[in-house]
């Protein structure tokens, strides 16, 4: 049998993320020789532990990478400071440290000065997921054929990116690299925007009259099921990738709004040429959508 790609690979945060990479090189075999499952939550460890998502169940993050060559954080980015505080001193030379997170110069703000010479660090960033969270919320197939953009730092060490690739490749996934700084200002319109909006637009259906919020979920059309749907997100995950993408998030906000009240002003002025277009350039990016299967 050929060689696994890590011997003793290390997931720290066993959530919908971490437990579906678990999940996925479990059903996909191969690429890791031993799983070590690290969480803060001694309710997830033991979870994770029953439902038999790795071959090692560690408490200490500092224990659980003893050892390993390729350690993998997938707790939430508020999390990384104090996790790359933790195992810093304790990464052997030659492993690798990766992540999940959300928000890609935070993470590299946040753990770059906590990791010795020898360690390379490639962050990545798949672009999978659903509105559950926990060890009992991860997928085997959660990211097959969807993106896992990695944003490793300038000199980077070429074969630990490839290896980090190839660990995406054997879950399903396609892989691309982009800089951080791209990265965090491509994913603040295509996820951290809509995620503002869902959550706003349920905080003003909740604001209504009683008479009328309770109409509001008694008849609730698809669009706004859609939206609670992306609402029912985690609130730690979403108030760290707020916090840690600002700049990109605010920026794409004050277009949005402007944009917004653009359509606000179409429909005061019967503007039906304007509203029509719109709504026709939408319709292109949903085909679109459809048409390359990320819909
Ligand atoms: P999740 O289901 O809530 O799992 C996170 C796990 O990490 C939980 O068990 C959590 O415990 C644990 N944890 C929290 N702080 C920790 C620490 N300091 N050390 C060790 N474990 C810790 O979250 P998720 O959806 O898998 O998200 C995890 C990461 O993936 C985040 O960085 C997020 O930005 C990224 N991501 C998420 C999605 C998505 O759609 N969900 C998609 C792509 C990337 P508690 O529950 O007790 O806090």
């Amino acid at each position: 049998m050929a060689e696994p790609l890590f011997q003793r690979l290390v997931i720290i945060g066993i959530g919908l993320i971490g437990g579906s990479i678990a999940r996925g090189l479990r059903a996909r075999g191969g690429a890791a020789g031993r799983i070590v499952i690290c969480d803060a939550n001694a309710a997830h460890l033991a979870r994770a532990q029953e439902l038999g998502l790795g071959d090692e169940y560690i408490a200490d993050p500092a224990q659980a990478v003893r050892g390993a060559d390729a350690v993998i954080l997938c707790a939430p980015v508020g999390a990384f400071a104090g996790l790359g505080q933790a195992i810093g001193p304790h990464l052997k030379p030659g492993a690798i440290l990766s992540d999940v997170g959300s928000t890609k110069q935070s993470v590299i703000r946040d753990l770059a000065p906590h990791l010795p010479a020898g360690v390379h660090f490639i962050p990545a960033h798949p672009l999978a997921g659903t509105e559950f969270s926990g060890p009992d919320a991860g997928l085997a197939d959660l990211f097959a054929g969807r993106w896992c953009l990695l944003t490793p730092p300038n000199g980077a060490d070429e074969a630990a990116v490839e290896r980090i690739e190839a660990l995406w490749q054997a879950l399903g996934a396609r892989t691309a690299r982009m800089t951080p700084e791209h990265h965090d200002r491509v994913i603040a319109i295509v996820s951290h925007l809509p995620h503002l909006i869902a959550f706003t637009i349920c905080g003003t259906a909740d604001d209504l009259a009683d008479e009328t919020r309770a109409e509001v979920l008694q008849f609730a059309a698809s669009g706004f099921r859609d939206f609670t749907r992306i609402a029912a997100s985690d609130p730690v995950m979403w108030r760290d990738i707020f916090i840690n993408n600002k700049e990109a998030l605010l920026e794409m906000f004050q277009r949005f709004s402007e944009d917004a009240q653009s359509m606000a002003r179409a429909v005061r002025w019967n503007d039906t040429a304007y509203i029509e277009d719109r709504i026709n350039r939408s319709r292109r990016i949903r085909k679109n959508l459809i048409d390359i299967k990320q819909a």
